[in-house]
């Protein structure tokens, strides 16, 4: 059985001759290695033992607490899995590349037996404010993400969706009225603070977001100033929450205007979803153009498709002559109502 043979079990891709996981959702104990591409939750448990990037490890570390064996790599650092702190069985290499989702995202491949393995966790090619600049290398295999695997997901550019929301702020503060954006606090807020902080906005932010920027700002990041959470100060200012935060104490003290930040906005129902009175596209995961774009960069014998549109990515593959399968199907339920990270 080839070594790069693997499972598709609980979301999470198992390469059992390397006793190796790749996003493992449940929690793995000693003797299982996991490779978490990034601090997000659906990409994180409580594992024994972890191969990481340098701000992946602080992220998962400050959301999740707890000790855990961890075995920090940089970006396009190659180790044999046989190294005794590894203690994986079987010859094979690992190496992680950018990803350019959120700070610290990384692809993994896996090298043996002279072929190679693409996995990218979530993944985007455009430049983003605040994560890295993904960086696609060659693979034989290639397992991929395709949130938003539709022809219709094509996103504005991100210069045009941030004069936009500028302008939506804007409009607010001269009404009196506080803009409240709903992005994730991991990823999104940060990528946000960066857009807002250069129209010279006055910042305020959920206290579910002050720990991870102070970590991107640890990375290098240039964050802007942000207030913290106070919402009898909050006039004035623009503000900066998760969706589903609390909003009650805000709402007494402020005439608030909820705008929601996530590729989903493409979607007519998108601000109903979200309780919210305007939608705007920016997303920390590749578009429809882009995935077709990397698919072409990684030039794969053979595809795999998991997230979101999985099923029709793989048939659009498929008709552009890939050889390519779905491990996940759509669930239109799932994506209408829980995008956590989006
Ligand atoms: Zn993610």
């Amino acid at each position: 059985m080839p070594l790069l043979d693997f499972e598709f079990t609980h979301h999470a891709l198992h390469f059992p001759q390397l006793r190796l996981w790749f996003d493992a959702h449940r929690k793995q104990g000693p003797g299982q290695l996991v490779v978490v591409s990034h601090a997000h939750s659906d990409h994180t448990a409580r594992h024994a033992e972890v191969v990481l990037s340098a701000p992946t490890q602080k992220l998962m570390a400050a959301r999740l607490g707890g000790k855990r064996q961890e075995h920090v790599l940089a970006f396009g650092e190659r180790v044999a899995l046989t190294e005794p702190r590894f203690g994986v069985p079987r010859d094979a290499h690992l190496t992680l590349w950018p990803a350019g989702h959120i700070l610290g995202s990384a692809m993994a491949k896996l090298e043996a037996e002279g072929r190679s393995l693409l996995y990218t966790g979530d993944f985007k090619l455009r430049a983003g404010f605040s994560s890295e600049i993904c960086q696609p290398v060659r693979a034989d295999i290639l397992v991929m993400e395709t949130t938003f695997g539709r022809p219709r997901y094509v996103f504005p550019p991100a210069a045009e969706v941030i004069a936009g929301l500028i302008q939506f702020c804007r409009d607010c503060l001269a009404r009196k009225e506080v803009p409240v954006l709903l992005g994730y606090s991991l990823g999104k807020a940060q990528e946000l603070l960066v857009a807002l902080g250069g129209a010279g906005l006055p910042l305020m932010g959920h206290d579910s977001m002050a720990r991870m920027t102070e970590i991107y700002v640890e990375f290098g990041r240039a964050i802007p100033a942000v207030r913290p959470w106070d919402p009898t100060a909050a006039a004035e200012c623009v503000v900066l929450a998760p969706p589903g935060a609390a909003l009650e104490a805000l709402r007494k003290h402020q005439t608030i205007r909820l705008a929601v930040v996530t590729g989903w906005a493409l979607d007519a129902g998108c601000r109903y979803r979200y309780r919210s009175d305007a939608a705007f596209p920016l997303s920390d995961h590749a578009d429809y153009p882009e995935l077709l774009e990397f698919v072409r960069q990684v030039a794969p014998e053979r595809i795999y498709t998991l997230h979101g549109f999985a099923g029709e990515f793989a048939t659009q593959l498929r008709r552009l002559g890939y050889d390519a399968r779905a491990l996940t199907e759509v669930d239109q339920f799932e994506l209408a109502l829980d995008e956590p990270t989006e």
